[in-house]
């Protein structure tokens, strides 16, 4: 019987809350092994054991703040770290070739235009949530914003632990887009990302968000249609980080070997429609 090589996966920011759920995810898949991990300069992690760090069982290596050698090495990388760190990663794979998973949230434009960049060479998959979960919730989405006409008003509400860094979620977000999707809209017309004092009253086909952060809650998003006499809410809870790490780390396996380009968890999934 031939045994399969596994595929050596990298991590960026290793020593972050979603770095540690990577290290443990990679260890427990029987197709991957960690090909290395870095982190930020000055971080107290840097020279340590990834996986000791992480929990699991010793994996011989040392946490690095030099990404270079872990891209080279790589076979495919994966960063949940911070928009500014995540737009150099992406330049780094264009170079060494190397395809690389985002699931940083918070990006903006100049972000975004450094992996649109990228993945003229290299395959990237980028979610703003990796859970099965909530990809399915994205498509219910769009689906149920086609079926009910601007009567129902649509209201996204989202909470995390009290140290997200970025407000709406990104999947709050890719949620309200979903919606927009469905109603043939582009969110920026119809986004309300805050209410205060006398704001009148609710502009027809708006598409409200409204922010909780507190605990430790791993991510919670709730879509309202809010229509005359009913409304229809559809709500996915995270009950642990572990599912965003799974689904990284099967969306690392399932971008090896991908043409260059832009992919989304919903490729991997197999849901992608429109
Ligand atoms: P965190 O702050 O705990 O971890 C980020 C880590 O990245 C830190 O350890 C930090 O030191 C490291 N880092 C920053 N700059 C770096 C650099 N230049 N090189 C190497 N390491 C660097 O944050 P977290 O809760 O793990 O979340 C990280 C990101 O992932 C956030 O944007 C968050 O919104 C996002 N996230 C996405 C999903 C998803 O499913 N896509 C799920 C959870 C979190």
């Amino acid at each position: 019987m031939t045994t399969v090589p596994k595929t050596r996966v990298g991590v960026v920011g290793c020593a972050g809350r979603m770095g540690r759920m990577l290290i443990v995810s990679i260890a427990e898949s029987p197709r991957a092994v960690l090909a290395g991990a870095t982190e930020r300069a000055g971080h107290p992690a840097l020279g340590q054991d990834p996986g000791i760090l992480a929990g699991c069982a010793e994996t011989g290596s040392r946490i690095v703040e030099d990404p270079n050698i872990l891209f080279d090495e790589a076979d495919v990388v994966i960063d949940f770290t911070a928009p500014a760190a995540t737009a150099g990663h992406a330049a780094m794979a264009a170079k060494t070739g190397t395809p690389l998973v985002i699931g940083t949230t918070g990006l903006e434009g100049t972000h975004e235009a450094a992996i649109d960049a990228a993945a003229q060479s290299v395959p990237i998959l980028q979610a703003a949530n990796m859970s099965l979960g909530v990809n399915i919730l994205l498509g219910v989405t769009q689906q149920l914003a086609t079926l009910l006409d601007e009567a129902y008003d649509i209201e996204i509400v989202e909470m995390h632990h009290r140290h997200k860094a970025d407000a709406p979620s990104g999947t709050a977000l890719a949620l309200g887009r979903a919606a927009a999707a469905g109603r043939g809209l582009e969110m920026a017309e119809a986004a309300v990302f805050s209410r205060e004092g006398p704001t009148g009253p609710r502009p027809e086909g708006a598409i409200g968000f409204a922010t909780l952060r507190g605990g430790d809650v791993a991510g919670d998003h709730t879509v309202i249609f809010a229509g005359a006499g009913e409304r229809i809410e559809l709500t996915h809870r995270a009950s642990s980080r572990d599912v965003f790490a799974k689904g990284a780390v099967h969306g690392a396996l399932w971008l090896v070997g991908r043409p260059p380009g832009r992919y989304t968890m919903r490729d991997v999934l197999g849901l992608a429609t429109a």
